[in-house]
C-alpha cells in the first residue's frame, strides 16, 4: 500500500496491536467474507499499521473471485486470486471455466485458484473435484500464473496429479499447510512453496507443525493469515467477534520465527521477497505491471 502507515484505531485492544518490524505479505486474506462487508476500510487502515502492507484476497468461486478482483483494482496493496474451491467443484462447467478464464487475464489476478482437492469433508464427490483441479491446472498453464492451492486429507492424490503438471505449471503454493512431515517434504520434492497460517498456534492440532517449519527453506515459506477463519488460539488477548484480520499477522510471523529459531525481522523480509517473486507483486522499483511482462 502506497499510503503512510496508520496508527490502530480501538477496535484491537492494545495488547493485540503489533505492527511488525518489517512489511510483510498476507497471501491468503478472504476479504470478500460478509464479516468484512461493514468495516473494509478499517481493516485495511489497521494492515497498514501492523505493517502488512500487501495482500492477496482470495478468490473462491467466481462471485468471490470477480469481487476480490473489484477490491485490488480500487485499492493500491491488493491483489486477487481467481479460481473454484474444491467445496464448490461440482459447480464446474464450460461457462465457469470461460469466466475464470478471463479473470486470470486481470492484472490484477496474480493466482489461479484458490483450487485443489479437500477429502475431509467432500462437498463436492472426489471425482467432481479432481475434474475441476485438473482443468484449473489447464488454466494455469494457459495463462502462466501461479497456482493458489488448497489440499485437506488428500496429500497423496493431489502429488499424483501435481506430479503429472509439474513441468508446465510454473509456481504452485499449498496454502494453510497443515499436514505432516512426508507430505511435507513430498511438497518440497516437487519444488512447490508453502504457505503457514496460525494453524501452528493451535494446541488441539497444530502443534506437530512446530517441528515442521524450521525444514521450509525460505525461499519456499510465505505467510497468511485466512482471515476470517484461524483466528490464532494463543494472543494474549481475547478478540470479541473472534473474526481473524491481516493486521494480527505479526503475531504468526512471531510464532514462526520462534519455532525456527531466528529473528523475526529476518524471517518477515525472507517471506515477503519470496511472496513479491512468487506472486510477481509490482513493487515502488519494479514498474512494468504484470501484465507488460507477460507479452
Ligand atoms: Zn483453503
Amino acid at each position: 500500500m502506497v499510503e503512510p502507515a496508520n496508527s490502530f484505531d480501538d477496535f484491537l485492544p492494545d495488547a493485540l496491536q503489533r505492527r511488525s518490524p518489517r512489511p510483510l505479505v498476507d497471501i491468503g486474506a478472504n476479504l470478500t467474507h460478509a464479516s468484512f462487508s461493514r468495516d473494509l476500510e478499517s481493516v485495511l487502515s489497521r494492515a497498514r499499521a501492523a505493517n502488512v502492507t500487501s495482500l492477496i484476497l482470495t478468490g473462491t468461486d467466481r462471485e468471490h473471485a470477480e469481487q476480490a478482483v473489484a477490491l485490488a483494482e480500487r485499492y493500491p496493496g491488493l491483489y486477487a486470486t481467481a479460481g473454484v474451491h474444491p467445496h464448490d467443484a461440482s459447480q464446474w462447467d464450460v461457462s465457469l471455466a470461460r469466466a475464470m478464464r478471463d479473470l486470470h487475464r486481470k492484472p490484477s489476478v496474480v493466482a489461479v485458484g484458490e483450487c485443489g482437492l479437500d477429502f475431509n469433508r467432500n462437498f463436492s464427490t472426489p471425482d467432481e473435484q479432481e475434474r475441476a483441479f485438473e482443468a484449473q491446472l489447464g488454466l494455469a498453464v494457459e495463462s502462466g500464473k501461479p497456482l493458489f492451492l488448497h489440499e485437506r486429507d488428500a496429500g497423496k492424490r493431489l502429488r499424483e496429479i501435481l506430479r503429472a503438471w509439474r513441468d508446465d505449471i510454473s509456481d504452485a503454493v499449498v496454502h494453510c499447510f497443515t499436514a505432516d512431515r512426508d507430505t511435507l517434504h513430498g511438497y518440497l520434492d516437487l519444488d512447490l512453496h508453502i504457505g503457514l497460517t496460525g494453524w501452528l498456534c493451535d494446541e488441539r492440532r497444530g502443534h506437530h507443525l512446530r517441528e515442521l517449519v524450521g525444514d521450509i527453506p525460505l525461499t519456499r515459506l510465505m505467510v497468511e493469515t485466512d482471515c476470517p477463519y484461524l483466528l490464532p488460539r494463543n494472543l494474549p488477548a481475547k478478540l470479541k467477534g473472534r473474526r481473524h484480520e491481516p493486521a494480527l499477522l505479526p503475531w504468526i510471523v512471531r510464532e514462526i520465527a520462534h519455532w525456527r529459531g531466528m529473528p523475526e525481522a529476518e524471517l518477515a523480509d525472507a517471506t515477503t521477497a519470496t511472496a513479491s517473486a512468487f506472486f510477481r507483486l509490482a513493487s515502488p522499483n519494479h514498474f512494468p505491471s504484470p501484465e507488460c511482462e507477460e507479452h
